[in-house]
């Protein structure tokens, strides 16, 4: 499932390989995937035109156009972007190819269909309009503490809420709570200020590593706990059992040796 990883690591391939290049043709295969914007507006808006720059925000990323509009792109749980040759196969699942004059394409596909591609006005218009929060890697640890103040859930919804702060989703929250050590079910109210300041470190260079490492689980570090995501797993850490519980109604693993609950200091008190 695509979270800021990996849709920093097709920023950086859209950044570095598809720019400048005039756009000959658009095919949409799906049309669905553009949501209610016409197929027809949607090509002829880029046929001609050409990609000039790329910004991400959390989850979504935006290509900006020469002669003004953004492509928007969402890939939801299933989606991706390749950029490949013409002799190269197409990417299982394209909704929406790009075919550039010098013969290359940009291929966005989508099994599942959830994600849109669009064409918008401004990406920082569509940001305020979803109300995203501010982006996992561009926040200070002050800022970071603001975003978490006054959160009654547990830390772990906290930090998948994209209205918080954008670009976490299921698979990276564990990770972050797993190398910062803290329960995923822990009151974010009752975490202490050093606490959230090993959070956020964490979570810092959890993304940073993940994007070195092209958002490929099979490539990440061996303390990662992304690749023994599985109930019964050995943990990377202390060699306990992962362990499987429901964290506002997504799957999530953890280590229960390495991650202990928190002691609620309220109950304690009482009796
Ligand atoms: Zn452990």
């Amino acid at each position: 499932m695509p979270e800021l990883p990996d849709v920093e690591v097709y920023r950086r391939e859209l950044q570095s390989k598809a720019l400048n290049q005039r756009i000959a043709a658009v095919d949409v295969k799906s049309p669905r995937i553009l949501g209610r914007f016409p197929a027809k507006r949607f090509i002829d808006g880029l046929r001609g035109r050409r990609l000039t720059g790329t910004q991400r925000h959390g989850k979504r990323l935006y290509a900006t156009l020469d002669g003004g509009g953004v492509l928007a792109l969402h890939f939801g749980m299933t989606g991706g972007l390749r950029y490949f040759a013409g002799e190269d196969p197409e990417p299982a699942f394209d909704r929406v190819r790009i075919d550039f004059e010098n013969g290359r394409h940009l291929g966005y596909y989508n099994r599942r269909m959830i994600g849109r591609v669009a064409l918008l006005d401004d990406a920082q218009a569509d940001i305020a309009a979803r109300e995203l929060g501010p982006d996992a890697l561009d926040l200070d640890p002050e800022t970071f503490r603001e975003r978490l103040a006054g959160s009654r859930g547990a830390i772990k919804s906290v930090l998948m809420d994209q209205t918080a702060i954008a670009g976490i989703g299921n698979i990276y929250a564990d990770e972050i709570l797993f190398q910062a050590r803290v329960h995923p079910q822990a009151r974010t109210a009752e975490l202490d200020a050093a606490t959230i300041r090993r959070i956020h470190k964490t979570m810092q260079a959890v993304l940073k590593k993940a994007i070195e490492r092209g958002a490929e689980p099979e490539r990440l570090p061996r303390n990662f706990l992304i690749p023994r995501r599985e109930a019964g797993e050995t943990c990377p850490a202390c060699g306990g059992r992962i362990a499987r519980v429901a964290v506002g109604g997504r799957s999530t693993y953890f280590c229960p040796r390495c991650q202990p609950k928190p002691k609620s200091p309220g109950r304690s008190r009482k009796r």
